[in-house]
């Protein structure tokens, strides 16, 4: 029997480019996206980042046009979907309607934690700020605009990536991290001291191994008691404490979830003709023989154009090296492969100015790469480190280390 329908849950990046891919190749299926968000998929890192200086506006945000979606026959059914029955083949929306599925893709991404004060102080943990969405960046958009002093709870990219908006928006912003070092132990440590520098020369103030005691809201006017005995007051709270794959849909099914839905490397899950891509998936890698479990731009849309493929039974491993980056000030940080299993680290680069790589490498192979310097500056550098990754080529330490050897050249051995 031929595949009719594909219904895909959740209206994100994966959701948008899988639609998008299963239309290259066919023009007859019905594609339907359940979407809970009042807006057309849209990017979200500006969210953090252009969207609240100013330079992007929340409308220049879609992927792709209402007309796209109509002249390619992709619908849109703007309700959350509350249940799926996997026997059945159906999907129960939160007016109770029964909505049938031939292949079910599952794009519900990734949801915030958040923190919890206690009930006696469920005020304070209701009126912090977490940012997921449009209407998330709007509101801290506002408190920036009006309000001066900012407590960031976390000092995660998204944390650091809203205190160095609001530095630029002339205001200040206290980063309370409870780690050793910014940015968690994927980034190497050298690069997370140059983001905290950047930060406070730039008028923000960074609280490293910082807990916070108590919290006391007096007056508009919140009072952070913290662990090294001393005291904020601050205007506003914002958190970025981190997030987790957004499977809440699924407890008590028979979805097989682990960290996320748990899928192969065809973005298959556990349940018969239901794949799952992007940040909700926790996906075998079989570059790395593992399974892992992503949070990146990138990822979510190549693992949607994965899914489709594997949907139409193309059977495609997904091979995708992992990339992010993140944009602070006039910064730009970009991480490759993985950080964290190396014999060697290698320094390419000594200042900002033209950028700053460390090569992580085992046996004489670069298993990543992740780097810091003024835009533009590390992007080409970052990328030839993910070719000569793929290619698991031995390489020369001398010239990973010497800016005047091009890295192009370690690509033709
Ligand atoms: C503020 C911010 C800044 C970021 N910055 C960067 C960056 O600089 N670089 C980078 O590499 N990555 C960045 N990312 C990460 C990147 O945006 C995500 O990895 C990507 O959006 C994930 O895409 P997705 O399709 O998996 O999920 P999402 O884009 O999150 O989409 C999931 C959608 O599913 C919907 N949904 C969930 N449950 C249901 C349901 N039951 N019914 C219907 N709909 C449902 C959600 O509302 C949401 O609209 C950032 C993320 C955020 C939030």
């Amino acid at each position: 029997m031929s595949l009719k329908k594909i219904s895909i849950i959740g209206a994100g990046q994966a959701a948008a480019y899988a639609a998008n891919e299963i239309r290259k190749h066919d023009k007859e299926l019905g594609i339907t996206i359940f979407n809970e968000e009042n807006y057309l998929p849209y990017e979200r890192p500006p969210l953090s980042k252009d969207s609240i200086t100013n330079k992007k506006k929340y409308e220049e945000l879609s992927f792709f046009s209402k007309e796209f979606y109509n002249s390619e026959n992709i619908q849109f059914i703007n309700k959350s979907v509350k249940k799926v029955d996997f026997t059945n083949k159906t999907l129960i929306t939160n007016d109770a309607k029964l909505e049938p599925y031939d292949n079910l893709l599952i794009t519900t991404g990734s949801k915030n934690k958040k923190l919890n004060f206690g009930v006696d102080q469920q005020d304070i943990s209701d009126s912090i700020l977490y940012l997921r969405n449009i209407e998330d960046s709007k509101r801290i958009k506002e408190s920036i605009n009006t309000h001066k002093t900012f407590a960031i709870i976390g000092g995660g990219f998204i944390g650091l990536e809203v205190a160095s908006s609001i530095a630029q928006l002339g205001k200040k912003a206290y980063v309370i991290e409870m780690g050793q070092q910014l940015m968690g132990r994927v980034i190497p440590t050298q690069i997370a001291k140059l983001v905290s520098s950047y930060h406070e020369d730039k008028g923000n103030v960074i609280l490293l191994e910082t807990n916070i005691v108590s919290i006391e809201l007096k007056n508009s006017v919140y009072k952070i008691e913290l662990n090294n005995k001393s005291t904020l007051e601050v205007d506003f709270i914002i958190a970025g404490i981190g997030s987790k794959a957004n499977t809440d849909l699924f407890e008590n099914t028979s979805l097989n979830i682990n960290n996320g839905i748990v899928t192969d490397e065809f973005c298959r899950t556990s349940e018969e003709n239901v794949f799952a891509a992007g940040d909700v998936a926790n996906f075998f890698h079989p570059f790395y023989n593992m399974q892992m479990r992503l949070e990146s731009y990138q990822h979510a849309q190549n693992h949607g154009i994965a899914a489709a493929k594997n949907i139409l039974g193309q059977n495609l491993p997904y091979m995708h090296i992992p990339w992010m980056w993140s944009d602070q000030f006039d910064l730009n940080l970009q991480l490759i492969g993985l950080c964290n299993d190396f014999d060697q680290e290698i320094q390419r680069g000594n200042n900002l100015e033209e950028g700053i790589i460390y090569f992580f490498i085992k046996q004489k192979k670069i298993m990543g790469a992740c780097g810091i310097g003024k835009v533009g500056k590390v992007g080409r550098d970052i990328r030839l480190a993910g070719k000569i990754l793929e290619t698991k080529v031995d390489v020369d330490i001398d010239d990973i280390k010497n800016k005047e050897v091009k890295l192009s050249k370690l690509l033709k051995r």
